[in-house]
């Protein structure tokens, strides 16, 4: 056995040439309608109208005496009050100079009011009203249409359906939705070293953790993961695996693709004809990343270190995975300027992206707390991190209390 030889000298890409090589490998996925109790995180792929005007009609927005503003102008003043309108009511009545009407929150304003004057400004008064303040005309009155007009467009395709999104939904008398269908993805875990979590280690064997984490992410990222297990590192039994995986609307691989004598993915890869779109990002962790298409689908062979496996997922598949359900914005993780707990240190010659813990402190600022060891094969450095900090390449440090570039992780989803 050798080395694996350097197979092109194309220079290391950048992350951002590799995300946008990524998004334009894309496919849309095709859609499904569903009920409205299951939309929550799918990505809708129909544009959504209100049913009608929300309010239908001018409402109150306060407890109160419907009015006249005329009439309320040269405060205090007594009404006569001619009639109760509760939520839900409608006063069949007009009202007349001279008189209010009592009136709870979300009831249409009568004919003949222009104004609501709140409780609060009354002595509360049954038959008849002694009203200390006047309010202008159109106060505490919601407009008709005012948060959703008949026919217009409220939700656009590509919109993630979140709980603010549903209640819209409701609100416009949809109890179904067209959204993506979730794609899936398998998802091949390679490596002679690996045994399944909870059974027995033998020496020099490692538990193969990678499965659970990338499934983790491909569920949170709106995805149905197949874990295919684990494939030894050899050429014919890669190729097998990646057939079977090939089912799937999406395959990720870990491990197997650096330039070690036992990495087989990019060769197997080969010989299943795929068009190979990189395999090299200047990055850390996750130098070695394959971007590959075998007819329709795309594989991404993630490296084998937990971090470097995790962080490729978040930089390169979750984009891919946004784009394929239909999203058309954040489509790549925000990236906020948050300021150093503590320092942060990198060897310089890649663009690092350091693990960090992201809060607001006592004065609303963004502050990140780093994780204490910073290696590709530290797992528990991802545990708590929800934010990468980018230590671009030919910076060695970056102090304490400086503002440093984090990307958030888990934001758009
Ligand atoms: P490789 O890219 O195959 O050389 O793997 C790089 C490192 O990641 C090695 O230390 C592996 O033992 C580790 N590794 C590979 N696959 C997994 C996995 N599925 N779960 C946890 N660690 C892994
Ligand atoms: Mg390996």
């Amino acid at each position: 056995m050798t080395f694996q030889p350097h197979r092109t000298n194309e220079p290391l890409i950048s992350v951002e040439e590799a995300q946008s090589r990524v998004l334009g490998a894309v496919t849309l996925l095709d859609v499904e309608t569903i009920d409205l109790a299951d939309s929550l995180g799918r990505v809708l792929r129909e544009d959504v109208t209100a049913s009608h005007d929300i309010p239908s009609a001018d409402n109150s927005a306060m407890d109160g005496y419907a009015v006249r503003a005329e009439d309320v102008a040269n405060a205090p003043v007594t009404l006569r009050v001619i009639g109760d309108i509760p939520a839900g009511r409608v006063a069949t009545e007009t009202l007349e100079a001279g008189t209010a009407m009592r009136i709870m929150t979300g009831a249409h304003v009568p004919d003949g009011a222009d104004a609501v004057v709140q409780v609060e400004l009354t002595d509360g008064g049954a038959n008849e009203v002694h009203i200390r303040e006047g309010v202008s005309r159109g106060a505490n009155i919601r407009k008709r249409g005012e948060d959703m007009r008949a026919g217009s467009i409220v939700l656009r395709s590509g919109t993630r359906v979140g709980p603010g999104e549903i209640g819209v939904l409701a609100g416009a008398q949809r109890r179904s939705v067209v959204v993506s269908r979730k794609p899936t993805i398998a998802i091949i875990s390679t490596g002679d070293e690996l045994v399944e979590a909870g059974e027995q280690l033998g020496a020099g064997q490692i538990v193969n953790s990678n499965s659970w984490s990338l499934a983790a992410l491909a569920q949170q990222h709106g995805a149905i993961p197949q874990r295919h297990g684990i494939v030894r590192d050899d050429r014919d039994a890669t190729i097998a695996a990646l057939q079977r995986a090939l089912a799937a609307d999406f395959v990720i691989t870990s491990g197997g693709v650096s330039v070690g004598a036992y990495d087989f993915v990019k060769d197997a890869l080969d010989a299943l004809g795929a068009e190979t779109m990189f395999w090299r990002i200047a990055m850390k962790p996750g130098k070695p990343v394959v971007l590959s298409r075998v007819g329709e689908r795309l594989v991404f062979g993630l490296p084998g270190n937990p971090v470097s496996s995790m962080v490729s997922f978040l930089l390169f598949v979750a984009p891919a995975l946004r784009k394929a359900m239909g999203m058309t914005t954040d489509l790549l993780p925000p990236i906020a300027n948050v300021r150093l707990l503590a320092p942060l240190r990198s060897k310089g010659d890649r663009r690092a992206y350091l693990r960090v813990r992201v809060s607001a402190d006592e004065s609303g600022e963004l502050v990140a707390q780093p994780m204490t060891a910073q290696g590709s094969g530290v797992s528990t450095s991802m545990a708590g991190a929800n934010g990468l900090a980018i230590v671009d390449a030919g910076v060695t440090s970056i102090e304490t209390g400086r503002l440093v570039k984090t990307l958030l992780i888990g934001f758009n989803e």
